[in-house]
């Protein structure tokens, strides 16, 4: 198997495996007991949260654990809402991920705020001046993200950032598409971000929300008072601990990756032009790992069918929502030809993938095309 679709979800380090494994099955203590295995587990927790803290420059007492970003997400827009006085209007865009446009959709019909969503230029990044022209008195939260999931553009976050700095308006970064793919701390000013652990090679069902010390913020879970009262839950101990490690690794091994994943996706761009095909991404703004393309004439789903037949694992346009509307609405918000949108599919490689694999990619690719258009 070949797997290119490593936006929606990446396979699993293999370091933080086999720590997590001993946390499974020697140091699986609950983190709040009181004996000298809970104390271990706790210990290993808060050292976790301390080398998290440290490599976004943070400090260990931002950063809560959660299980997933879209928990993060929803705890960092309820909150603000939560706070907001009697403020009403939220700036966002677009082309942000379903776990913000459905949970301000959801805000919006419980408490009538007014959602204003910025559209993305034609190569998908959403111009800085529109969210800025948008923010006025009535502005209690501006939520963007930093990379698009679907096309990899990279967003005006700092831009953003810098304007609301020293606001009375709280601002969330979705950062899910960041890590270990372009440098991102917290040198760059934002209340909320939002972040999964199994994006950048940590497990599953973790996720974390860095809250900016100062920053209100209302409990997600009531009950036994974790994460100092915030999100009560017994603790994701294996989980915590297999993603400190993925994130350094991640971090440390960013520059190599990024400069390995550039070439590879050249030559995927190439071959594409070669093929009659168009580029989605906006490749000299963009993370570069991804790269969207449709072949006019194909579907989407048709090529990424042909290509799982030869073993070749590619998304459609984002996994990461429902499997029925995909990330199409982020390619229809950017206004590109209907035909093009809807042979879109997208290819995300990591750190792990190879040229080998890139290249058996490209010639499946030439050979579904020719089959499929003549
Ligand atoms: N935000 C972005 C930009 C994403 O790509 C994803 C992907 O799924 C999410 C949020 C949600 O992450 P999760 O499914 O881990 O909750």
């Amino acid at each position: 198997m070949i797997y290119l679709d490593n936006n929606a979800t990446t396979m699993l380090d293999e370091y933080a495996g086999e720590v997590m494994y001993e946390f499974y099955r020697e140091k699986y203590a609950n983190p709040n007991s009181i004996h000298s295995m809970g104390l271990e587990a706790n210990r290993a927790m808060e050292e976790s949260r301390e080398k998290i803290a440290g490599l976004l420059k943070a400090d260990p007492r931002e950063i809560y654990f959660t299980g997933s970003a879209t928990e993060s997400i929803n705890w960092a827009l309820r909150s603000a809402t939560a706070f907001r006085r009697k403020r009403k209007k939220v700036v966002t865009s677009a082309i942000e991920h379903k776990a913000v446009l459905n949970t301000l959709k959801d805000l919006q019909n419980t408490y009538g705020i007014e959602v204003v969503y910025v559209e993305p230029d034609s190569r998908g990044v959403i111009p800085a001046e529109k969210v800025i022209e948008h923010v006025d008195e009535d502005t209690y939260l501006v939520s963007l993200m930093a990379v698009n999931n679907v096309t990899g553009a990279i967003q005006p976050y700092v831009e953003v950032g810098k304007f609301l700095e020293g606001k009375d308006i709280f601002y969330l970064i979705d950062a899910v598409q960041t890590i270990g793919k372009l440098k991102f701390d917290f040198e760059t000013f934002c209340d909320f971000a939002s972040f999964s652990a199994h994006k950048f090679h940590g497990p599953k069902g973790v996720g974390i929300l860095y809250v900016r010390r100062g920053t209100p913020l209302r409990p997600l879970l009531t009950g036994g008072g974790q994460e100092r009262g915030m999100r009560s839950s017994t603790q994701n101990v294996p989980g915590i601990v297999g993603t400190a490690i993925a994130l350094e690794r991640a971090i440390e091994k960013l520059s190599a990756t990024e400069r390995k994943l550039k070439e590879l996706r050249e030559m995927i761009a190439k071959s594409v032009l070669k093929l009659g095909g168009v580029i989605n991404t906006p490749l000299d703004r963009s993370i570069s790992n991804t790269i969207n393309i449709s072949i006019p004439g194909i579907k989407g789903e048709t090529l990424v069918n042909a290509l799982s037949e030869e073993g070749i694992c590619v998304g459609t346009s984002s996994a990461c929502s429902s499997r029925s509307d995909g990330g199409q609405y982020v390619l229809k918000a950017m206004k590109v030809p209907e035909e093009v949108a809807e042979s879109a599919i997208r290819v995300s490689m990591s750190r792990y993938t190879t040229e080998a694999e890139v290249k058996d990619f490209i010639n499946k690719l030439k050979e579904i095309v020719s089959f499929l258009k003549f």
